[in-house]
Protein backbone atom coordinates (compact mmCIF):
# COMPACT_ATOMS: atom_id res chain seq x y z
CA UNK A 1 0.00 0.00 0.00
CA UNK A 2 1.18 3.59 -1.08
CA UNK A 3 2.87 5.26 1.93
CA UNK A 4 2.91 9.31 2.73
CA UNK A 5 5.14 11.84 4.18
CA UNK A 6 1.39 13.18 5.58
CA UNK A 7 -1.86 11.91 6.21
CA UNK A 8 -3.86 15.30 6.38
CA UNK A 9 -7.11 15.20 8.31
CA UNK A 10 -10.05 17.72 6.67
CA UNK A 11 -9.83 19.17 3.73
CA UNK A 12 -10.04 23.12 5.07
CA UNK A 13 -8.12 26.02 4.37
CA UNK A 14 -5.42 24.98 7.21
CA UNK A 15 -5.26 21.67 5.67
CA UNK A 16 -5.02 23.26 2.04
CA UNK A 17 -2.07 25.86 3.31
CA UNK A 18 -0.06 23.01 4.99
CA UNK A 19 -0.18 20.41 2.00
CA UNK A 20 0.58 23.34 -0.71
CA UNK A 21 4.22 23.25 0.85
CA UNK A 22 4.75 20.31 2.27
CA UNK A 23 4.15 19.10 -1.80
CA UNK A 24 6.20 22.15 -2.47
CA UNK A 25 8.96 20.66 0.00
CA UNK A 26 8.69 17.42 -2.46
CA UNK A 27 6.57 15.17 0.54
CA UNK A 28 3.67 13.50 -0.68
CA UNK A 29 0.38 13.85 1.07
CA UNK A 30 -2.84 12.10 1.37
CA UNK A 31 -6.33 14.12 2.61
CA UNK A 32 -9.09 12.71 4.37
CA UNK A 33 -12.43 14.63 4.06
CA UNK A 34 -15.48 13.77 5.95
CA UNK A 35 -17.31 16.17 3.44
CA UNK A 36 -18.08 15.18 0.37
CA UNK A 37 -16.22 18.34 -1.41
CA UNK A 38 -12.99 19.88 -0.12
CA UNK A 39 -12.16 23.09 0.97
CA UNK A 40 -13.81 23.03 4.37
CA UNK A 41 -16.27 26.25 4.75
CA UNK A 42 -14.98 27.95 1.87
CA UNK A 43 -16.70 25.60 -0.71
CA UNK A 44 -19.01 27.59 -3.23
CA UNK A 45 -22.07 25.49 -4.92
CA UNK A 46 -22.66 26.42 -8.32
CA UNK A 47 -26.42 27.26 -8.50
CA UNK A 48 -27.60 28.92 -11.46
CA UNK A 49 -24.31 30.30 -12.84
CA UNK A 50 -23.95 31.78 -9.22
CA UNK A 51 -20.95 30.86 -6.68
CA UNK A 52 -23.34 30.18 -3.75
CA UNK A 53 -21.07 30.14 -0.67
CA UNK A 54 -22.60 26.98 1.14
CA UNK A 55 -21.08 26.49 4.65
CA UNK A 56 -21.87 30.57 5.35
CA UNK A 57 -20.62 33.77 3.53
CA UNK A 58 -17.18 34.25 2.74
CA UNK A 59 -15.21 37.67 2.10
CA UNK A 60 -11.32 37.40 2.11
CA UNK A 61 -9.88 40.49 4.24
CA UNK A 62 -6.53 40.68 5.88
CA UNK A 63 -3.67 43.40 6.94
CA UNK A 64 -1.04 40.84 6.52
CA UNK A 65 0.92 41.15 2.97
CA UNK A 66 2.75 37.84 3.19
CA UNK A 67 -0.85 36.07 3.71
CA UNK A 68 -2.50 38.19 0.63
CA UNK A 69 0.92 37.81 -1.74
CA UNK A 70 0.28 34.15 -1.00
CA UNK A 71 -3.41 33.66 -1.37
CA UNK A 72 -3.09 36.14 -5.05
CA UNK A 73 -0.19 33.81 -6.07
CA UNK A 74 -2.49 31.15 -6.37
CA UNK A 75 -5.86 33.34 -7.71
CA UNK A 76 -6.84 37.12 -8.66
CA UNK A 77 -9.26 38.46 -6.51
CA UNK A 78 -11.66 40.91 -7.14
CA UNK A 79 -12.76 44.40 -5.51
CA UNK A 80 -15.65 43.94 -3.58
CA UNK A 81 -15.92 45.51 -0.54
CA UNK A 82 -18.24 44.02 2.11
CA UNK A 83 -20.80 47.28 3.23
CA UNK A 84 -23.90 44.61 4.54
CA UNK A 85 -26.76 46.88 6.15
CA UNK A 86 -28.64 46.30 9.42
CA UNK A 87 -32.91 45.78 9.11
CA UNK A 88 -34.40 46.34 12.36
CA UNK A 89 -38.17 46.31 11.88
CA UNK A 90 -37.95 47.45 8.71
CA UNK A 91 -35.51 50.16 9.66
CA UNK A 92 -32.20 50.02 7.77
CA UNK A 93 -28.85 51.19 9.14
CA UNK A 94 -25.42 50.76 7.52
CA UNK A 95 -23.00 48.84 9.24
CA UNK A 96 -20.42 48.48 10.76
CA UNK A 97 -21.36 51.29 13.34
CA UNK A 98 -20.41 54.62 11.71
CA UNK A 99 -21.50 58.08 10.86
CA UNK A 100 -24.48 56.91 8.70
CA UNK A 101 -25.96 54.41 11.19
CA UNK A 102 -25.75 57.60 13.67
CA UNK A 103 -27.20 60.14 11.05
CA UNK A 104 -30.17 57.68 10.67
CA UNK A 105 -30.28 56.95 13.86
CA UNK A 106 -30.33 60.35 15.84
CA UNK A 107 -30.97 62.72 12.91
CA UNK A 108 -27.33 64.19 13.35
CA UNK A 109 -24.88 65.22 10.59
CA UNK A 110 -21.27 65.66 12.79
CA UNK A 111 -19.18 63.33 14.49
CA UNK A 112 -19.16 65.86 17.60
CA UNK A 113 -22.89 65.25 17.73
CA UNK A 114 -22.72 61.39 17.49
CA UNK A 115 -19.95 61.57 20.04
CA UNK A 116 -21.96 63.72 22.51
CA UNK A 117 -24.99 61.50 22.37
CA UNK A 118 -22.80 57.98 22.63
CA UNK A 119 -20.59 59.11 25.76
CA UNK A 120 -23.92 60.06 27.02
CA UNK A 121 -25.58 56.79 26.80
CA UNK A 122 -22.02 55.38 27.57
CA UNK A 123 -21.85 56.78 30.92
CA UNK A 124 -24.54 53.72 32.17
CA UNK A 125 -21.55 51.41 32.07
CA UNK A 126 -19.18 51.91 35.17
CA UNK A 127 -15.55 50.78 35.34
CA UNK A 128 -14.44 47.80 32.79
CA UNK A 129 -16.78 46.52 30.44
CA UNK A 130 -17.45 42.56 32.35
CA UNK A 131 -19.46 41.07 29.61
CA UNK A 132 -20.43 41.58 25.75
CA UNK A 133 -23.90 43.93 26.87
CA UNK A 134 -21.61 46.36 28.81
CA UNK A 135 -18.49 46.33 25.83
CA UNK A 136 -21.37 47.06 23.78
CA UNK A 137 -22.96 50.23 25.19
CA UNK A 138 -19.23 51.61 26.28
CA UNK A 139 -18.55 51.63 22.12
CA UNK A 140 -21.99 52.60 20.85
CA UNK A 141 -24.71 53.61 23.16
CA UNK A 142 -27.82 51.91 24.09
CA UNK A 143 -29.78 52.99 21.36
CA UNK A 144 -27.61 50.87 19.38
CA UNK A 145 -26.92 48.11 21.37
CA UNK A 146 -30.67 47.28 21.68
CA UNK A 147 -31.88 47.86 18.02
CA UNK A 148 -28.64 46.57 16.23
CA UNK A 149 -26.92 44.36 18.54
CA UNK A 150 -28.50 42.87 21.49
CA UNK A 151 -30.98 40.73 19.21
CA UNK A 152 -28.86 39.93 16.88
CA UNK A 153 -26.21 38.58 19.57
CA UNK A 154 -28.83 36.52 21.14
CA UNK A 155 -29.79 34.96 18.67
CA UNK A 156 -26.33 33.76 16.88
CA UNK A 157 -25.54 32.58 20.48
CA UNK A 158 -28.28 31.50 22.21
CA UNK A 159 -27.57 33.58 25.38
CA UNK A 160 -27.76 36.17 27.09
CA UNK A 161 -25.24 38.89 26.30
CA UNK A 162 -24.83 39.70 29.76
CA UNK A 163 -23.54 35.79 29.46
CA UNK A 164 -20.96 36.54 26.58
CA UNK A 165 -17.41 37.67 26.33
CA UNK A 166 -16.51 41.09 25.48
CA UNK A 167 -14.20 40.21 22.62
CA UNK A 168 -16.99 39.16 20.01
CA UNK A 169 -18.48 42.90 19.43
CA UNK A 170 -14.86 44.13 19.47
CA UNK A 171 -14.14 42.83 16.09
CA UNK A 172 -16.51 45.48 14.52
CA UNK A 173 -15.33 48.31 14.05
CA UNK A 174 -16.97 51.53 15.10
CA UNK A 175 -16.11 54.92 13.17
CA UNK A 176 -16.74 58.34 13.02
CA UNK A 177 -16.45 59.14 9.46
CA UNK A 178 -19.02 58.05 6.55
CA UNK A 179 -17.07 54.49 5.95
CA UNK A 180 -19.58 51.92 5.81
CA UNK A 181 -16.50 49.24 4.87
CA UNK A 182 -16.79 46.68 7.56
CA UNK A 183 -13.63 45.84 7.65
CA UNK A 184 -10.96 47.78 8.78
CA UNK A 185 -8.29 45.87 6.85
CA UNK A 186 -5.58 47.00 3.83
CA UNK A 187 -6.75 44.17 1.52
CA UNK A 188 -9.93 42.61 1.02
CA UNK A 189 -11.82 40.65 -1.88
CA UNK A 190 -13.23 37.92 -3.01
CA UNK A 191 -11.52 35.34 -5.31
CA UNK A 192 -12.18 36.04 -9.28
CA UNK A 193 -14.08 32.38 -10.64
CA UNK A 194 -14.92 31.67 -7.13
CA UNK A 195 -12.96 29.90 -3.62
CA UNK A 196 -13.52 26.97 -5.04
CA UNK A 197 -10.48 28.22 -7.49
CA UNK A 198 -8.48 28.78 -4.71
CA UNK A 199 -9.17 25.63 -3.19
CA UNK A 200 -7.90 23.24 -6.17
CA UNK A 201 -4.80 24.97 -6.28
CA UNK A 202 -4.47 24.73 -2.60
CA UNK A 203 -4.97 20.98 -2.98
CA UNK A 204 -3.56 20.09 -6.40
CA UNK A 205 -1.21 16.79 -6.01
CA UNK A 206 -2.50 15.41 -2.95
CA UNK A 207 -3.97 12.18 -3.12
CA UNK A 208 -7.81 12.59 -2.07
CA UNK A 209 -10.23 10.48 0.24
CA UNK A 210 -13.75 12.25 0.67
CA UNK A 211 -16.28 11.20 2.56
CA UNK A 212 -14.24 9.09 5.29
CA UNK A 213 -14.42 10.59 9.22
CA UNK A 214 -10.83 9.72 10.52
CA UNK A 215 -12.07 9.38 14.03
CA UNK A 216 -13.58 6.21 12.94
CA UNK A 217 -10.62 4.69 10.97
CA UNK A 218 -7.53 6.08 12.51
CA UNK A 219 -5.75 3.27 12.65
CA UNK A 220 -6.07 2.43 8.90
CA UNK A 221 -4.71 5.85 8.12
CA UNK A 222 -2.21 6.03 10.81
CA UNK A 223 -0.69 3.20 9.34
CA UNK A 224 -0.32 5.16 5.70
CA UNK A 225 1.31 7.71 7.28
CA UNK A 226 4.48 9.21 8.77
CA UNK A 227 2.86 12.08 10.59
CA UNK A 228 -0.85 13.29 11.10
CA UNK A 229 -1.81 16.76 10.49
CA UNK A 230 -5.25 16.74 12.56
CA UNK A 231 -7.76 19.99 11.39
CA UNK A 232 -10.84 18.60 13.45
CA UNK A 233 -12.86 18.66 16.41
CA UNK A 234 -9.97 17.92 19.45
CA UNK A 235 -12.56 16.47 21.78
CA UNK A 236 -13.86 14.05 19.02
CA UNK A 237 -10.43 13.19 18.04
CA UNK A 238 -9.93 12.03 21.73
CA UNK A 239 -13.56 10.27 21.98
CA UNK A 240 -15.19 13.36 23.93
CA UNK A 241 -13.21 11.54 26.99
CA UNK A 242 -13.60 14.71 29.49
CA UNK A 243 -16.36 15.98 27.89
CA UNK A 244 -17.70 17.80 25.02
CA UNK A 245 -17.01 21.49 23.77
CA UNK A 246 -19.23 23.34 23.04
CA UNK A 247 -20.04 25.01 19.52
CA UNK A 248 -22.83 27.17 17.49
CA UNK A 249 -24.23 25.82 14.72
CA UNK A 250 -26.00 27.38 11.77
CA UNK A 251 -28.83 25.70 9.64
CA UNK A 252 -28.67 27.26 5.93
CA UNK A 253 -32.07 28.04 3.85
CA UNK A 254 -31.25 28.61 0.40
CA UNK A 255 -34.15 29.77 -2.69
CA UNK A 256 -33.69 30.30 -6.23
CA UNK A 257 -36.07 33.69 -7.24
CA UNK A 258 -36.91 34.31 -10.22
CA UNK A 259 -35.33 38.19 -10.25
CA UNK A 260 -32.34 40.16 -10.44
CA UNK A 261 -32.03 41.75 -7.46
CA UNK A 262 -33.75 41.17 -4.02
CA UNK A 263 -31.61 43.32 -1.48
CA UNK A 264 -29.43 45.15 -3.45
CA UNK A 265 -26.39 44.12 -1.12
CA UNK A 266 -24.81 41.14 -0.29
CA UNK A 267 -25.73 40.69 3.56
CA UNK A 268 -28.56 41.80 5.50
CA UNK A 269 -28.05 41.73 9.08
CA UNK A 270 -31.95 41.21 10.81
CA UNK A 271 -31.29 42.37 14.08
CA UNK A 272 -34.85 42.28 15.87
CA UNK A 273 -34.79 39.07 18.15
CA UNK A 274 -38.23 37.97 16.72
CA UNK A 275 -36.99 37.35 13.10
CA UNK A 276 -35.51 33.35 13.60
CA UNK A 277 -32.85 34.04 10.96
CA UNK A 278 -29.74 36.45 11.49
CA UNK A 279 -28.55 37.12 8.02
CA UNK A 280 -29.86 37.11 4.44
CA UNK A 281 -27.11 36.68 1.78
CA UNK A 282 -27.82 37.47 -1.64
CA UNK A 283 -24.78 35.88 -3.20
CA UNK A 284 -24.55 37.03 -6.90
CA UNK A 285 -23.52 40.68 -5.27
CA UNK A 286 -19.96 39.26 -4.06
CA UNK A 287 -18.96 39.46 -7.81
CA UNK A 288 -21.31 41.72 -9.24
CA UNK A 289 -23.39 38.64 -10.71
CA UNK A 290 -25.87 40.16 -13.25
CA UNK A 291 -27.27 36.35 -13.86
CA UNK A 292 -31.03 37.07 -14.91
CA UNK A 293 -31.93 34.62 -11.53
CA UNK A 294 -30.70 35.61 -8.07
CA UNK A 295 -29.94 33.08 -4.91
CA UNK A 296 -30.39 33.87 -1.57
CA UNK A 297 -29.73 32.07 1.77
CA UNK A 298 -31.06 32.51 4.96
CA UNK A 299 -28.63 32.09 8.45
CA UNK A 300 -30.55 30.09 11.20
CA UNK A 301 -28.22 29.87 14.44
CA UNK A 302 -28.95 26.72 16.55
CA UNK A 303 -27.29 24.77 19.55
CA UNK A 304 -24.80 22.33 18.50
CA UNK A 305 -25.23 18.86 18.94
CA UNK A 306 -23.50 15.64 17.48
CA UNK A 307 -23.79 14.83 13.95
CA UNK A 308 -24.06 18.60 13.33
CA UNK A 309 -21.39 21.12 11.60
CA UNK A 310 -19.73 22.97 14.35
CA UNK A 311 -19.39 26.39 13.05
CA UNK A 312 -18.57 28.33 16.09
CA UNK A 313 -16.31 27.47 19.05
CA UNK A 314 -18.30 29.34 22.16
CA UNK A 315 -15.04 30.76 23.69
CA UNK A 316 -16.04 31.13 26.96
CA UNK A 317 -13.94 30.53 30.28
CA UNK A 318 -15.30 26.75 30.65
CA UNK A 319 -14.86 25.57 27.02
CA UNK A 320 -11.40 27.25 27.11
CA UNK A 321 -10.28 24.95 30.28
CA UNK A 322 -11.77 21.81 28.45
CA UNK A 323 -9.61 22.44 25.70
CA UNK A 324 -6.78 23.08 27.05
CA UNK A 325 -6.98 19.36 28.52
CA UNK A 326 -7.33 18.23 25.18
CA UNK A 327 -4.70 20.14 23.73
CA UNK A 328 -2.21 19.03 26.73
CA UNK A 329 -3.37 15.35 25.13
CA UNK A 330 -2.39 16.30 21.75
CA UNK A 331 0.74 17.79 22.69
CA UNK A 332 1.87 14.70 24.57
CA UNK A 333 1.68 12.54 21.63
CA UNK A 334 3.37 14.70 19.34
CA UNK A 335 -0.09 15.52 17.23
CA UNK A 336 0.23 18.13 14.45
CA UNK A 337 -2.99 19.97 14.68
CA UNK A 338 -4.48 23.44 13.76
CA UNK A 339 -7.68 25.49 12.30
CA UNK A 340 -10.69 27.14 13.81
CA UNK A 341 -11.41 23.50 14.83
CA UNK A 342 -8.93 22.16 16.45
CA UNK A 343 -7.20 24.95 17.78
CA UNK A 344 -10.52 26.40 18.90
CA UNK A 345 -10.41 29.96 18.21
CA UNK A 346 -12.39 32.16 16.32
CA UNK A 347 -10.34 32.46 13.46
CA UNK A 348 -11.08 34.12 10.21
CA UNK A 349 -9.46 32.70 6.87
CA UNK A 350 -5.94 34.88 7.24
CA UNK A 351 -5.51 34.07 10.73
CA UNK A 352 -5.82 30.24 9.49
CA UNK A 353 -3.59 30.84 6.43
CA UNK A 354 -0.99 32.99 9.37
CA UNK A 355 -1.48 29.50 11.67
CA UNK A 356 -0.46 27.49 8.89
CA UNK A 357 2.26 29.65 7.81
CA UNK A 358 3.83 28.96 11.18
CA UNK A 359 3.03 25.06 11.14
CA UNK A 360 4.86 24.85 8.07
CA UNK A 361 7.74 26.75 9.43
CA UNK A 362 8.52 24.73 12.57
CA UNK A 363 7.51 21.78 10.18
CA UNK A 364 9.18 22.09 7.02
CA UNK A 365 11.78 24.42 7.12
P1 LIG B 1 -12.69 24.14 8.29
O1 LIG B 1 -13.02 24.97 7.11
O2 LIG B 1 -13.78 23.86 9.27
O3 LIG B 1 -12.11 22.76 7.75
C1 LIG B 1 -12.00 21.60 8.53
C2 LIG B 1 -12.37 20.43 7.65
O4 LIG B 1 -12.07 19.23 8.35
C3 LIG B 1 -13.84 20.38 7.30
O5 LIG B 1 -14.00 20.27 5.92
C4 LIG B 1 -14.34 19.14 8.04
O6 LIG B 1 -15.40 18.48 7.37
C5 LIG B 1 -13.10 18.29 8.10
N1 LIG B 1 -13.08 17.32 9.21
C6 LIG B 1 -13.31 17.60 10.51
N2 LIG B 1 -13.21 16.47 11.25
C7 LIG B 1 -12.88 15.48 10.39
C8 LIG B 1 -12.65 14.09 10.56
N3 LIG B 1 -12.74 13.52 11.75
N4 LIG B 1 -12.35 13.35 9.47
C9 LIG B 1 -12.29 13.93 8.23
N5 LIG B 1 -12.50 15.24 8.03
C10 LIG B 1 -12.80 16.01 9.09
N6 LIG B 1 -13.58 34.04 7.63
C11 LIG B 1 -13.22 35.15 6.95
O7 LIG B 1 -12.04 35.46 6.85
N7 LIG B 1 -14.17 35.93 6.33
C12 LIG B 1 -15.50 35.64 6.39
O8 LIG B 1 -16.33 36.36 5.83
C13 LIG B 1 -15.90 34.47 7.13
N8 LIG B 1 -17.20 34.14 7.21
C14 LIG B 1 -17.55 33.03 7.92
C15 LIG B 1 -18.92 32.71 7.98
C16 LIG B 1 -19.31 31.58 8.68
C17 LIG B 1 -20.77 31.25 8.76
C18 LIG B 1 -18.34 30.76 9.32
C19 LIG B 1 -18.76 29.54 10.09
C20 LIG B 1 -16.99 31.07 9.24
C21 LIG B 1 -16.59 32.20 8.55
N9 LIG B 1 -15.25 32.54 8.42
C22 LIG B 1 -14.88 33.68 7.74
C23 LIG B 1 -14.17 31.70 9.03
C24 LIG B 1 -13.63 30.67 8.05
O9 LIG B 1 -14.65 29.78 7.67
C25 LIG B 1 -12.52 29.88 8.74
O10 LIG B 1 -11.51 30.72 9.21
C26 LIG B 1 -11.86 28.81 7.86
O11 LIG B 1 -12.71 28.22 6.94
C27 LIG B 1 -11.32 27.74 8.75
O12 LIG B 1 -10.56 26.80 8.03
P2 LIG B 1 -10.12 25.48 8.76
O13 LIG B 1 -9.32 24.71 7.80
O14 LIG B 1 -9.52 25.79 10.09
O15 LIG B 1 -11.50 24.74 9.14
N1 LIG C 1 -23.10 41.75 15.57
C1 LIG C 1 -24.23 42.45 15.95
N2 LIG C 1 -25.04 42.97 15.00
C2 LIG C 1 -24.78 42.85 13.68
C3 LIG C 1 -23.62 42.15 13.29
C4 LIG C 1 -22.80 41.60 14.25
O1 LIG C 1 -24.50 42.57 17.14
O2 LIG C 1 -25.58 43.36 12.86
C5 LIG C 1 -22.24 41.16 16.63
C6 LIG C 1 -22.62 39.72 16.97
O3 LIG C 1 -22.42 39.53 18.36
C7 LIG C 1 -21.63 38.92 16.18
C8 LIG C 1 -20.37 39.80 16.30
O4 LIG C 1 -20.89 41.14 16.24
O5 LIG C 1 -21.42 37.63 16.73
C9 LIG C 1 -19.33 39.59 15.22
O6 LIG C 1 -19.93 39.82 13.96
P1 LIG C 1 -19.30 39.27 12.62
O7 LIG C 1 -20.06 39.83 11.48
O8 LIG C 1 -17.84 39.49 12.67
O9 LIG C 1 -19.65 37.72 12.77
P2 LIG C 1 -19.32 36.46 11.83
O10 LIG C 1 -19.21 36.96 10.43
O11 LIG C 1 -18.07 35.87 12.37
O12 LIG C 1 -20.51 35.59 12.03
Amino acid sequence: MKKYDYVIVGGGLFAGTFAYFAKKAGKSCLVVEKRETLGGNLYCEDVEGIHVHKYGAHIFHTSNRKVWDFVNSLVEFNRYTNSPVANYKGEIYNMPFNMNTFSKMWGIATPKEAEEIINRQKAAVKGEPKNLEEQAISLVGEDIYKKLIKGYTEKQWGRDCKDLPAFIIKRLPVRYTYDNNYFNDLYQGIPIGGYNVLIDALFEGCDVELGVDYNENKEKYNALGGKVLYTGMLDAYFGYQFGKLEYRSLRFETEVLDEQNHQGVAVVNYTDRETPYTRVIEHKHFEFGTQEKTVITKEYPTDWEEGMEPYYPVNDEKNQELYQKYRTLADEENLLIGGRLAEYKYYDMDKVIESAFQLVEKELQ
